[in-house]
């Protein structure tokens, strides 16, 4: 479709883009207006085709504009249209997603309520622990302990959630009965210790905040494998399994927030496999779909699956398009393309392999001072001084400037903040795309170091 001057000018005017700047919007500031895209192009109103290495918003994973996925959607489209879950309804779409998934997941994912966005299946989660344990005679354990740095969402309860402090001003949050700990960012809180010791540490931190709210109070921790919005954080091999025990002693909930590690970012289906620990309760969103459909679902395990689904009362929590069916086929369409083309497989012995191995390359940037992450995403910490592991003054935007001029050579990375560089390449990248990735990103690396000289 052609944009036509008068949509556009539309947009500018009436239109509040989520996290964007209005005023620059008002003022006709689009950084880009994409028209089109393919595999793992976009295609700009100027024509220019952009290897997206980000994937959308870490959603895209088997690519743009499959003609499969089309036909897919189309087909549902045609023969069910919609139709509610409520009521104790299904239908043939719906049923087989979750065939599907309950064939795929590992034995801690047992039973699935689906949503549309993470932010809602965040939300949904919690409501759901709240229930839990109303059910187990315990009311009163219904705070949620979350993480700094964490994205969990927008809503009211999952921008509480969320722990990147300017999401929270605007709108008064966090609501009550959240608190955050510190994150697992060794860049920032572990500078005197090594990963092991370090990721007990950090692990610590969840117990004294049990303690100091009431283990009887505390109802969850939710936490994402590696926190991708929030600088790429990735935690050592010793932080989720202590979580775990933490947890486990305190008979505290543990959420795996997966809305962008499920579906084979890491290299395994789910982030839970690659960091070794099982969630109570495990959120799905982004990459169930590729994005192609709104879709989101919350797993629970045996222990809260069969409480709850054994209940003799009615669930009064549901959403209009709760595993709509043309979501639902392209879902299960997804999952296919995902193992028909072993594109997990390929991700964990292919696409990773090479892609660390230019990262590593990039380490002896002046400008690079650390590079975090797990499969096929990565955050690049940049620095101001690698010995001190300063950042650059506040508001220096320096990982804008190395997402503008790493664009300038045709590739879209994504400025985290925090200093960091984002990259989450779609699972299709071939070799010859994953090198000019990085020899575009090493050139925005030298202009912004080259920029920062003058
Ligand atoms: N959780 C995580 C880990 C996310 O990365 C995101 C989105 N970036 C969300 C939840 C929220 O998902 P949505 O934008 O679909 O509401």
């Amino acid at each position: 479709m052609k944009l036509s001057r008068s949509a556009l000018a539309a947009d500018q005017t009436h239109h509040i883009h989520p996290f964007s700047y209005p005023a620059a919007v008002r003022e006709g500031r689009f950084r880009r207006i994409v028209e089109r895209a393919e595999g793992v192009y976009q295609i700009d109103s100027e024509g220019r085709r952009s290897i997206d290495a980000v994937s959308g918003l870490g959603c895209v994973n088997i690519g743009y504009g499959r003609e499969e996925m089309a036909d897919t959607i189309a087909e549902a489209v045609r023969t069910l249209s919609f139709h509610p879950v409520f009521w104790e309804c299904t239908n043939p779409y719906s049923a087989a997603l979750v065939e599907k998934l309950d064939q795929l997941t590992p034995a801690n994912m047992q039973h699935f309520f689906f949503a549309n966005s993470g932010s809602e299946a965040n939300d949904t989660a919690i409501k759901l622990v709240r229930w839990y344990w109303k059910l187990q005679g315990k009311p009163q354990k219904q705070h949620v302990i979350s993480r700094d740095m964490a994205y969990h969402g927008m809503n009211l309860l999952s921008a509480s959630l969320t722990g990147l402090q300017p999401c929270h001003p605007q709108f008064s949050l966090p609501i009550a009965g959240v608190s955050h700990i510190m994150a697992p960012w060794s860049w920032v809180n572990g500078a005197d210790l090594d990963d092991e010791d370090f990721g007990l540490r950090a692990a610590q931190a969840l117990e004294d905040e049990i303690l100091r709210v009431g283990p009887e109070r505390v109802g969850a921790f939710i936490g994402e494998p590696m926190q991708a919005t929030g600088a790429c954080v990735t935690p050592p091999a010793s932080y989720w399994p202590e979580i775990r025990r933490i947890c486990d002693r305190y008979d505290v909930l543990l959420i795996a927030d997966e809305v962008v590690t499920g579906f084979g970012r890491t290299g395994q289906w789910f982030g839970q496999q690659y960091f070794g620990f099982e969630a109570d309760i495990t959120v799905l969103a982004k990459g169930i779909s590729s994005a192609y459909f709104p879709v989101s679902a919350v797993v629970l395990n045996t222990r809260v699956g069969e409480t709850l689904s054994t209940n003799p009362e009615e669930l009064y929590h549901g959403y209009t398009c709760s595993c709509h069916p043309v979501g639902a086929a392209t879902a299960l369409k997804n999952i296919q393309i995902l193992q028909d083309e072993g594109l997990v497989e390929r991700v964990r012995d292919h696409l990773a392999p090479r892609f660390w191995q230019r990262l590593e390359a990039l380490r002896e940037h002046p400008l690079v001072g650390e590079i975090r992450g797990a499969g096929l995403g990565a955050g690049l910490q940049l620095t101001a001084d690698k010995a001190s592991r300063s950042f650059f003054p506040e508001g220096s935007g320096i990982d804008a400037l190395v997402a503008r001029y790493t664009w300038d050579k045709g590739v879209i990375v994504r400025d985290l903040g925090a200093d960091t560089v984002g990259l989450m390449p779609p699972f299709i990248t071939s070799d010859d795309e994953l090198d000019q990735i990085f020899s575009a990103l090493r050139h925005g690396l030298d202009r912004a170091l080259l920029s920062l000289e003058h």
